[in-house]
């Protein structure tokens, strides 16, 4: 795999030739690296499950350069899609609109809506702009993997797999986007991002959350978001997840825990506790957003037997933080409030 670390007019060539000749180029966004492919190419798109090892019936997210491109793809067809699109696009937002027949039938795994999404990182947007096609991309990991963030991070798990990831340095965000369907008239999350409820809900009075984003899914036939049945962004160690709004009952519940080689993943309130390793992932939720894929991937790296990770409360960014980490621990969680 060639890193390209600026987009020089040359390097914008060969990208657009990749891409031109169904070939995946790995990009920078501001929420995580992407997996791109031609979205009109159904060869093309077929590639990204292949090399991600990604279950056919999860959809892909289509990335466009502009908000002039979205009626191309897909119908907008009320004003609260339109508002919503008003507000946050470009940015870390992705709007489930009703499909166009021109996008293959395997980008949406054959569901007659379409995830449509503008990046706002400059990289991400010269490409799109450059290669003059929509570009369906999931986050740039193995499936059930932590997303990737940096290239450092995901160079080898593509080495062999994609010929070109364009260096953007870490991103910004460090979660996936906001994943929004309007259903009769209402916004409703279907995975919660740096984009919040309270952000949505200032723009339109009223946004609800899919009740799956913080549990598992008993009835699979009724997951909105196909994405929410599978395995997320786990490290091989095994994870708990913890929370408390107490730090005393915190410290009792990490304390009953903690076993021989047991790593703590969490913020500088907990650094004075006696483990095998303590890993901070800092002190604000946007911190934590940012290094929490790249952290738990450096938790694989100390031969530990378990990663206790410090929850967070599950309002604001914090929603979309606890989203990921209870999939990260495969809903192993245990919580204390006061
Ligand atoms: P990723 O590509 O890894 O960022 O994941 C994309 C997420 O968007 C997954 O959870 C998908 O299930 C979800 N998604 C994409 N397209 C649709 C759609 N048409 N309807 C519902 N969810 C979708
Ligand atoms: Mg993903």
């Amino acid at each position: 795999m060639k890193v390209l670390n600026e987009l020089s007019e040359n390097n914008l060539e060969i990208i657009k030739t990749e891409i031109k000749s169904d070939n995946l180029v790995i990009f920078p966004t501001e929420t995580v690296y992407g997996i791109g492919a031609n979205a009109l190419s159904e060869d093309a798109v077929n590639k990204i499950f292949l090399v991600k090892e990604r279950a056919r019936n999860n959809p892909l997210i289509v990335h466009l350069k502009d908000k002039e491109e979205i009626t191309k793809y897909a119908k907008v067809n009320n004003s609260v899609e339109q508002k919503l699109i008003d507000s946050f696009m470009p940015g870390p937002f992705t709007l489930i609109l009703e499909k166009k027949d021109n996008i293959p039938t395997n980008v949406t795994a054959n569901l007659d809506t379409v995830g449509i999404r503008i990046p706002i990182n400059e990289i991400a947007h010269k490409f799109l702009e450059y290669v003059e096609v929509p570009i369906a991309a999931p986050s740039a990991n193995i499936s059930s993997r932590p997303s990737g963030t940096k290239v450092s991070d995901i160079k080898d798990e593509f080495d062999n797999l994609v010929d070109y990831i364009i260096d953007g340095g870490e991103s910004k965000i460090g979660l996936e986007s906001t994943v929004v369907k309007v259903i009769d008239n209402t916004p409703v999350i279907l995975r919660p991002g740096f984009i919040t409820k309270e952000d949505i809900e200032n723009v339109v009075g009223n946004c609800l959350v899919s009740e799956n984003v913080l549990k598992e899914i008993d009835d699979k036939s009724k997951a909105e978001s196909p994405g929410m049945l599978y395995r997320h962004y786990a490290p091989k160690t095994k994870c708990l997840l913890v929370y408390s709004n107490d730090t005393n009952k915190l410290k009792e519940l990490i304390e009953s825990n903690l076993g021989d080689k047991t790593i703590i993943l969490g913020s500088s309130k907990l650094s004075d506790t006696s483990c095998y390793k303590f890993i901070n992932y800092g002190d604000t939720l946007e911190d934590i957003s940012h290094n929490i894929f790249s952290l738990l991937r450096k938790c694989d790296t100390y031969d530990a037997n378990l990663i206790i990770i410090e929850g967070v409360e599950k309002v604001g960014l914090g929603l979309a933080i606890m989203n990921r980490l209870i999939r990260t621990s495969n809903f192993n969680y245990q919580e204390i409030l006061k």
